[in-house]
């Protein structure tokens, strides 16, 4: 697999706090490209990104893309998230930084139907990629139905870039591992405060997984300074569900307030990291599939949500975070589904609860800004009783 070496790219992006450089996105991915790195493009969320690795695919995620939305509308009803309308705009553009094609996972219907579109409706010149994740918990049906699809889309990846070496799939595991534990480890610091780091470098840091590619993300993970004593703690801890994290201006806001988000519920962040370590791969399949089925609970993936509520629950006691703040994308069918039990099942144990709702926007709202204030006096009155 192709190293990226710091020394090769443009670190522009110093993340202060962290005293680590995490290379800006878009200057990232061009001189990548330059250098003839196969690079798909991958949407939301879940996807065998060892199976890619593996094949020298580099897999960069497309979940936000910025620029205004001019093309996509016109391909989609008013009633999408922006999630979908970004990529769409983002996928029109034909961007050159994506030569290996487009996957579209089956993280929910509008998700599926963008792909058929792209597919069968638009056409792009790239090839086009489905993976349809199972939905529902761990049984013997649904990890049967996960091998089937992991091997059927290697040997769709074999027809176009010829055998898959085992080793190298069994490496790519090893380095996914390898990922797993520090964010795992990092995790459990945010948690309990051995992380000098704030909101908005805390979810840089956790977001440049979606572009880097894996050897240089580990390196980024491996500075990351894990504290031996506790820091000292946010005047109040809150905890974040969502699809992805606040957008920079709500973080930043947050962090002037002094307030942290001590654990999170996102899809782009620790929906995606396994619950516990696991063991070292051995076998590629067999890790493949037992990493797929120990993800915390997610809307995306249906099941049971006493499950989800359960999860939450312990991250909320081991974090002691004060309060939850929702942050919904505006027409997020899984999302709102979840929701209302979620909200009423806290709120009767007498956890605060914000629900904010985006459209990606990158400012923030006067409004917004007044109902942030308001419930983090509530969670500044909880911490100093
Ligand atoms: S925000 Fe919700 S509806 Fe939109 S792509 Fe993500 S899961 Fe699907």
């Amino acid at each position: 697999m192709l190293r990226f070496s710091k020394h090769e790219t443009t670190f522009n992006e110093i993340t202060k706090n962290m005293n680590i450089s995490i290379p800006d996105r878009s200057e990232y991915l061009k001189t990548l490209a330059q250098s003839g790195q196969k690079i798909m493009g991958v949407l939301p969320a879940l996807y065998p990104r060892e199976l890619l690795w593996a094949f020298d695919i580099h897999a960069t995620e497309i979940w936000d893309p910025p620029g205004e939305i001019l093309h996509a509308n016109a391909h989609l009803q008013t009633t999408i998230c922006p999630i979908v309308k970004k990529s769409l705009e983002f996928i029109l553009k034909e961007p050159d930084i994506i030569n290996a094609g487009y996957l579209f996972p089956h993280t929910c219907d509008s998700l599926q139907n963008l792909g058929t579109q792209v597919k069968d409706l638009i056409g792009v010149s790239l090839p086009v990629y489905t993976f349809y994740n199972p939905k529902g918990s761990f049984n013997k049906m649904t990890t049967k139905y996960y091998r089937d699809i992991l091997q059927n889309y290697q040997l769709t990846l074999e027809t176009i870039y010829g055998p898959l070496n085992p080793e190298k799939l069994l490496a790519a595991c090893v380095l996914s591992h390898k990922i797993d534990s520090y964010l795992l480890a990092i995790q459990q610091a945010r948690m309990t405060d051995h992380l000098a780091m704030n909101n908005l470098d805390y979810f840089k840091l956790m977001r440049a997984q979606e572009y880097l590619l894996p050897s240089d993300y580990l390196s980024l993970l491996e500075q990351v300074d894990i504290l031996d004593q506790p820091s000292e703690s946010p005047r109040a801890r809150l905890m974040v569900s969502g699809i992805l994290p606040p957008t920079s201006e709500i973080l930043r806001f947050l962090d002037e307030l002094g307030v942290g988000i001590v654990a999170d519920d996102l899809l782009a962040g620790s929906r995606r990291i396994p619950k516990f370590p696991m063991d070292t791969p051995v076998s590629p399949l067999d890790y493949l599939t037992d990493r797929f089925f120990v993800l915390p609970p997610c809307s995306t993936r249906g099941g049971d949500l006493d499950e989800r509520l359960h999860h939450l629950s312990k991250l909320m006691d081991a974090s002691q975070a004060q309060g939850m703040l929702f942050d919904m994308i505006k027409f997020c069918e899984p999302e709102l589904f979840d929701h209302r039990l979620l909200v009423k099942t806290l709120r009767e144990k007498n956890i605060p609860v914000l629900t904010l709702e985006t459209e990606l926007d990158s400012h923030i709202s006067g409004q917004d800004k007044t109902r942030i204030e308001a419930f983090t006096e509530i969670l500044f009155e909880m911490a100093s009783a």
